[in-house]
């Protein structure tokens, strides 16, 4: 266990010895072209080894294991992202989306049933959008209808990141077909195991296959596992959309900082096919300074947003848009200063997340993150809207 207890520096000086000791020296070579099997499980294992160091949810309440400063959070993530450790990315939606959800508005049933479960390793998955209800997530279509002591859901989900894995999902569906769209819609926990489940994986152009699509038939659902009151889902999916926006950046940014600039710095750095090294040219010189400061700027402005909540309506939407795009940039230029190499590494090490160093792979995984959780062209709207206070654009009832 690493001690929380003294100052910065202590703590940094811990977090170095324990990334010293604990992160698995082999696991990028292990983790490329390994199976779903062995990813799931390597998963797993780090998550219970970071558990044990009471580093996996630094974020959560201090009554439920967490309870760390922002500044050791930043402390803790640059240091994961400087000694190369692998992203948590199968339990990330369980412990960023799902213990958001839960500690906002789950009842203490809830909250005692899952936050302990998914420090033991329970997986979740977000059942939101669906064919025709993605950035109108108020048109979904999947319902839920009243029967004796719960709900019979029938429809279909798509994207839902990590589904193939998963034991439980935050699943939204319509329960009252004659309301207004925001109005009708209710909040679920939905045991994946249901009869009635079927996840098909889908293919991604990276060879991946992170997300899936579910399809719900005659699904039983138990009342107590409705989260809020019903018909008032859409108010609780804001907090778990929040978090998905918000939160779980600070970690992204530094990773990006740490691990993605570094990276990007040290291609410059290195002699090219041609025996020169690009960083030797004025305009990579340039480039790489401005993304230096792209990437400091990102650092702050996460670090403030974390601190301070509640801060502003449209704060979430900013850092999601900017460190998508930043996202995007970087990869792009990686990819160009790696020149025609990085186009034959066809397989990325699986616990990597979207920073992985295989620059082609990566420039085409950058294009996901400015989709889930809101498109930028939504986070867009959001910003002028919310944010500036800017006249609303038409919306459908
Ligand atoms: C990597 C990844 C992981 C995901 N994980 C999950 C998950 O775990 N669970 C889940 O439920 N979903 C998940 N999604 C789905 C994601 O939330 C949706 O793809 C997203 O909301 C966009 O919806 P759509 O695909 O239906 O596109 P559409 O809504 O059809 O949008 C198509 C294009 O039109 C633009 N557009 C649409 N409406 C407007 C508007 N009003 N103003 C301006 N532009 C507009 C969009 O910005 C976009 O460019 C994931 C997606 C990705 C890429």
């Amino acid at each position: 266990m690493v001690s929380d207890s003294g100052g910065l520096e202590e703590f940094r000086h811990e977090i170095r010895q324990w990334c010293a000791t604990n992160i698995p020296p082999e696991w990028r070579r292990d983790q490329t072209g390994a199976s779903d099997e062995a990813f799931v499980q390597f998963q797993k294992e780090w998550f219970q080894q970071l558990r044990k160091a009471d580093l996996a949810v630094p974020h959560w309440p201090a009554e439920w294991g967490g309870g760390m400063s922002v500044a050791k959070q930043t402390i803790l993530y640059r240091e994961l992202a400087a000694h190369d450790a692998p992203r948590l990315v199968l339990p990330f939606v369980s412990i960023h989306h799902a213990a958001s959800t839960l500690l906002s508005a789950g009842t203490e049933a809830q909250r005692t049933r899952h936050l302990p479960a998914i420090l033991n390793g329970e997986i979740w998955c977000q059942g939101f959008s669906e064919p025709g209800a993605g950035s109108d997530m108020a048109a979904l279509k999947t319902s839920a209808r009243r029967d004796g002591d719960g709900y019979i859901v029938n429809g279909q989900k798509l994207w839902a990141s990590g589904a193939l894995h998963a034991d439980w999902c935050l699943l939204l569906a319509r329960t009252d077909p004659a309301a207004p769209k925001r109005h009708g819609i209710s909040y679920f926990l939905m045991d994946m195991r249901s009869p009635g489940i079927e996840v098909r994986p889908i293919r991604q152009a990276t060879g991946e296959s992170h997300f899936c699509e579910i399809f719900l038939n005659d699904v039983f659902i138990p009342g107590d596992q409705l989260v809020g009151p019903e018909n008032k889902g859409w108010t609780v999916a804001q907090e778990t959309l929040g978090a998905e926006r918000g939160m779980t950046m600070l970690e992204l940014a530094e990773r990006l900082g740490t691990g993605g600039f570094q990276w990007v710095l040290d291609l410059c750095r290195s002699p090219g096919a041609d025996g020169r090294r690009p960083i030797e040219d004025a305009v990579v010189a340039d480039r790489l300074a401005t993304l230096d400061i792209e990437v400091t700027g990102l650092r702050i402005l996460c670090q403030e947003f974390v601190e301070q909540r509640s801060a502003g309506p449209a704060d979430a939407s900013i850092v999601k848009l900017y460190y998508s795009e930043l996202l995007q940039r970087m990869t792009d230029f990686g990819t160009e200063i790696a020149g025609l190499a990085t186009h034959t590494e066809l397989q990325k090490p699986l616990s990597s997340g979207w920073e992985s160093g295989t620059w082609a792979l990566d420039f085409i995984s950058s294009w996901e993150w400015t989709i889930p959780g809101g498109t930028s062209e939504i986070q867009r709207t959001i910003i002028g809207e919310r944010g500036l206070g800017l006249p609303r654009e038409p919306r459908g009832k």
